[in-house]
């Protein structure tokens, strides 16, 4: 038996939350054997089957999770429903947590990010915080902006939950105060979308730094439903969007995969929002990619070397697949060639993310036969004619 030391004893690593993300970082950490331990909500979520260690619990089961994570020498994330004050003491107690509490609030309050990004000069969306409800202050907004306005919470959305587009001055007055009921609201301005794209950059412990080509997305109902590479843009317009990235990412400073969801307007390239861990923007570089965006956040957070992040083929398409009525069928899905398929395991649901498609190779087709993948597996979404 080689001896263990300190550089060949694999890192073990805590993922709080087990979701088709840490499903997929379980799939990515079995090829070299990290250990991995999954703290699941439920013995039916998606990680469970294919993680090598899972511990049942809420992460806001303060006396199992500090119990857990002394376990580990560093605790990671699914999603950033956590609460930061309890995750900052876990850090005070000598466990890494990456992404850092701090980082994470990025992630976890659109209010925060919103004026932390004005505040560096990053190009936003014009918003207002409102903690309380002011009439004036409100209708002074809506005068202003000549598309509309979107009303979110500042906390828990997530796939378009939270998030409101009302039509009417009354509706954005309902929809404000019903929101405060929870907590504080971000109004934004509703600004003209010429495309969606979203780029990832993956830091690691010691501020190396990787970035992932930028990819277009199309959401549907607040949820993302198709990823593209590449991105249909100018190359003037590329290189803003890249220097945003690059900004935002040294603002957020988050070790591990960072994703930056831009708009592309009219008046150039503006941040929608951030999210500290792999993102769904990502799913492609599993086959698309030298190295997934999964692999990369383990070895991020891991401490260890980051991978490359080159695109192996000329494009690469990924169709989520949302439920709809009823499942479709693998046999046909399988049919698709080079339909690449994940499935995550979960109980089917309308308006559930189930799994997604990714076809990559050369040429319009790519896309055609991604679609035609998560179409026979039943995905509620349509194609949109590009
Ligand atoms: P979530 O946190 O639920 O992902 P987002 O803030 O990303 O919500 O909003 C979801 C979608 O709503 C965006 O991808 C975009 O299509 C649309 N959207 C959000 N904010 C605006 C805006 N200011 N103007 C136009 N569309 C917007």
């Amino acid at each position: 038996m080689p001896k263990v030391t300190e550089e060949t004893r694999r890192p073990r690593v805590g993922v709080v939350g087990g979701g088709q993300l840490a499903r997929m970082m379980c799939e990515s950490a079995s090829q070299w054997g990290l250990d991995l331990s999954v703290l699941a909500a439920a013995q039916d979520d998606a990680a469970v089957a294919g993680a090598p260690d899972v511990v049942v619990g809420a992460p806001h089961d303060h006396d199992l999770v500090r119990a857990w994570a002394t376990g580990c020498d560093v605790i990671t994330f699914d999603h950033e429903l956590v609460d930061l004050d309890f995750f900052a003491e876990i850090e005070a107690s000598g466990v890494v947590v990456a992404p850092s509490p701090r980082a994470l609030k990025f992630a976890t309050s659109k209010a925060f990010q919103r004026t932390q990004m004005a505040d560096a000069g990053i190009p936003v969306p014009k918003f207002l915080v409102l903690a309380s409800y002011d009439r004036d202050a409100v209708d002074a907004f809506v005068a202003a902006a000549p598309h509309g306005v979107v009303v979110k919470a500042d906390r828990g959305g997530y796939d378009g939950r939270g998030v409101l587009t009302p039509s009417t001055n009354a509706e954005v007055h309902d929809a404000v105060r019903d929101m405060l009921v929870a907590g504080a609201v971000v109004l934004e301005e509703r600004v003209q979308l010429l495309q969606e794209i979203a780029g990832l950059l993956v830091r690691g412990r010691r501020g190396d730094q990787v970035a992932y080509p930028l990819v277009t997305t199309v959401q549907r109902d607040g949820m993302c439903v198709e990823v593209t590479y590449p991105t249909r843009l100018d190359p003037d317009l590329l290189e803003e969007a890249q220097d945003v990235v690059r900004r935002v990412g040294d603002q957020v400073d988050a070790v591990g995969v960072l994703a930056v969801e831009l708009f592309v307007t009219p008046d150039g390239v503006l941040l929608n929002e951030v999210a500290t861990r792999p993102h769904n923007s990502g799913h492609w570089t599993i086959e698309g990619c030298t190295t997934s965006q999964f692999e990369n956040h383990l070895r991020a957070v891991a401490g260890l070397p980051l991978g490359g992040t080159a695109a192996l083929f000329p494009n690469a398409t990924m169709v989520n697949v949302v439920g709809s009525a009823t499942p479709g069928s693998l046999v046909d899905a399988l049919a698709v060639p080079g339909a690449h398929i994940h499935d995550y395991g979960k109980a089917w649901r309308p308006g559930r993310k189930l799994g997604h498609v990714t076809v990559v190779g050369t040429g319009p087709d790519v896309r055609v036969r991604a679609w035609e993948g998560a179409e026979a597996l039943g995905t509620s979404a349509t194609k949109e004619s590009s």
